[in-house]
């Protein structure tokens, strides 16, 4: 209904920073450079095959080839959510001013 239309949008500034995001998920990093390593959450991993750019938040698993560009497209890989569904839960999808 256009009364009650209301417009949305994502705003990728909201987004939390990849260090607390990885860290809220449970995907503990290792190493000092900007490309970190850890467990791939995505297949039974065993040696650390995943890494993850804390600049950017894009991550890539060298054994099962899961990846994406940001913490939202990691967002919705790992708990099955669309791209809106995982922005709002990121925090991520306000109001436009
Ligand atoms: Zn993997």
């Amino acid at each position: 209904m256009p009364g009650n239309f209301r417009p949305f949008a994502f705003d990728r500034r909201l987004l939390p920073t990849p260090v607390d995001y990885y860290a809220g998920e449970g995907v503990r990093l290792f190493g000092r450079s900007v490309w970190r390593d850890a467990l791939c959450p995505f297949h039974p991993d065993t040696t650390p095959s995943f890494r993850v750019n804390i600049e950017t938040g894009a991550f890539r698993c060298m054994a099962c080839g899961a990846r994406g560009g940001d913490v939202l497209a990691f967002h919705m890989r790992r708990h099955a959510l669309r791209f809106i569904e995982a922005a709002k839960s990121l925090g991520a999808w306000e109001l436009e001013p």
